[in-house]
């Protein structure tokens, strides 16, 4: 027998149709690239979007059709992705930050057929435009008076190609299942792999990720993605804010510390989140200025391992909760978040900080694993290191045009590459990726642990720790550390703090203090890079 319930698909355009039904004078504020501060709301928000969808169909772009944005958070992007959302197009967020040979390859690997592009980005599309055929049109995200001199072909200002529309449409109808997103893997080796997200997927992804023991917000937080909507979908925020009514507030392009500090405080936000580097930027810019943390209440943390010491920063100077997530573009990003359950209710500081080490416990739809090499369960004794596996309806199924078959199992488990514990009480801890664990004498050794402990020494701003060849143990960590301003940690200072911290046999053989760590786009610490470097570098 069938249930005789609605069957009401699951659309993202009807997040922001909410949103302007519920809550329709909610505040959006952006920074905008043209630099002024700009205020709109839902009911502004969906009209704009109706009358991007409208002048899209207009251009000829179709359900299925892939187009690209080359954006920051603003509303200009935000109704541009409702927009394609509403004629079933879909968005690709291209991050900027890519090496422009990655980002021509993903272009072209998904032939999308327009362009949105922000001020900041055109001198980068001018040089790259001819290597991008399927391009047929170009959007510059800005108003006439600030449309640039540009050789660009087709490039029209956003807000004239907007006005050509009124809002008198309506969302075109398909299938929840239709894909509504795409995003590349950044590819650390061979070529990014294109993620596709459904209507049905982000919903669903949206709504875990609202559940109090996850983001757990609502229409009475303000919140910051400082996370671009580049970064796998701002890790729902973009869905998450508009579903729960919640004001949302747009950072632009500026992400350094004051930049950061600022919106949070004009804008009054209460819930915000982002990778380390741009944390660790912020309370930086605090240290140096005194500055407080008015309104703040809670910030997630995810992308990378966030060290202790930002949180117990967060925590003890600025009495803001953190909570560590884990998640990937492949995930929607959300896996897990560090919150509290009755199990791990703590009475100390201390014991909240060892919490917050782990990157926590999966909402209803993220099913966890951890197995061996050959597939086989591992125990959950917070001590078994194993692959991480996941699986739920917010979980990628497989690539675009079906490459990487090989990362999910008979039974639909998709493969994370992350080497990770669980402990009884179901929360998970990300020992590493599997390809960056040090192996030495047959065990493994991991470089996250000691990275995060490197970190909370008073000298050093950033480290990274790398396997070395070794004759006898075959691997041996080597660290690698950014001293802060000022400071010159030394190679026995640091040795010294680590030692007693970890097992012996884990200790670096050596140190190497350098100016800079590479990134990658994401902002993750490129060990590929590092490898490469230090890969005739000789142990004592
Ligand atoms: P990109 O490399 O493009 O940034 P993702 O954002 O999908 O790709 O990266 C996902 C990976 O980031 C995870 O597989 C994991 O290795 C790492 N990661 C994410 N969050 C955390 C975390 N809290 N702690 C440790 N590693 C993390």
């Amino acid at each position: 027998m069938q249930g005789l319930m609605q069957h009401w698909p699951l659309i993202c355009t009807k997040i922001i149709d909410h949103a302007a039904a519920q809550h329709p004078n909610r505040l959006v504020l952006s920074r905008s690239v043209e630099g002024p501060l700009h205020r709109t709301n839902y009911a502004e928000v969906r009209s704009r979007a109706l009358k991007a969808a409208k002048r899209l169909t207009r251009d000829g772009i179709v359900l299925g059709d892939r187009v690209a944005t080359l954006a920051w958070n603003t509303w200009r992007h935000l109704e541009v992705w409702y927009g394609l959302l509403g004629i079933g197009a879909i968005y690709h967020t291209v991050n900027p930050r890519l090496f422009p040979d990655q980002i021509v390859w993903i272009v072209n690997d998904a032939a999308d057929r327009m362009l949105f592009v922000d001020l900041t980005f055109v001198p980068l599309v001018e040089k790259l435009i001819d290597r991008m055929p399927t391009i047929e049109k170009i959007v510059v995200l800005t108003d006439a008076a600030h449309m640039p001199a540009t050789t660009l072909p087709n490039a029209v200002a956003y807000e004239d190609w907007l006005a050509e529309a009124d809002d008198d449409f309506r969302w075109a109808a398909f299938d929840e299942t239709t894909a509504a997103g795409m995003c590349y893997t950044s590819g650390t080796t061979g070529h990014p792999k294109g993620v596709v997200y459904s209507h049905r997927s982000n919903v669903l992804h949206a709504f875990q990720a609202t559940m109090p023991d996850m983001m757990g917000v609502g229409s009475r937080d303000v919140i910051m993605p400082v996370v671009p909507m580049f970064h796998a979908n701002c890790w729902s925020l973009a869905f998450t804010t508009p579903m729960i009514g919640a004001s949302l507030v747009l950072p632009g392009p500026k992400l350094d510390g004051a930049s950061v500090h600022e919106m949070l405080e004009v804008g009054g936000v209460t819930f915000t989140a982002a990778v380390p580097t741009v944390w660790l930027m912020l309370l930086q810019h605090l240290d140096q200025t005194g500055g407080a943390l008015s309104s703040l209440k809670r910030v997630v943390i995810g992308g990378s391992a966030c060290p202790r010491a930002i949180t117990e920063a967060f925590m003890r100077r600025y009495g803001v909760e953190v909570r560590h997530a884990w998640g990937m573009t492949e995930t929607s990003p959300l896996g897990t978040i560090c919150s509290v359950k009755p199990e791990t209710l703590t009475s100390t500081v201390e014991e909240w900080l060892d919490l917050q080490t782990k990157q926590g416990i999966p909402p209803f739809g993220v099913e966890m694993k951890i197995t061996d090499d050959e597939n086989r369960a591992l125990p959950h004794d917070g001590t078994t290191f194993g692959r991480l596996k996941v699986r739920g309806p917010a979980i990628a199924s497989g690539y675009y045009k079906g490459i990487g078959a090989e990362a999910f199992d008979a039974d639909g488990f998709f493969d994370t590459g992350d080497v990770a514990t669980i402990d009884p009480n179901g929360y998970m801890q990300i020992t590493d990726r599997a390809k960056d664990v040090i192996k030495s004498g047959g065990e493994w050794i991991s470089s996250i642990d000691i990275e995060n402990l490197a970190v909370g020494h008073p000298d050093v701003a950033e480290a990274a720790v790398i396997g070395i060849a070794h004759p006898k143990w075959d691997e041996r960590p080597l660290l690698v550390v950014v001293p802060k301003k000022d400071r010159t940690p030394t190679r026995e200072a640091l040795l010294d703090y680590l030692s007693g911290r970890i097992a012996k046999w884990w200790m670096p053989d050596d140190v190497v203090v350098v100016e800079e760590i590479p990134h990658t786009a994401t902002g993750k610490i490129q060990k590929t890079t590092l490898r490469d470097r230090f890969r005739d570098y000789r142990l004592p």
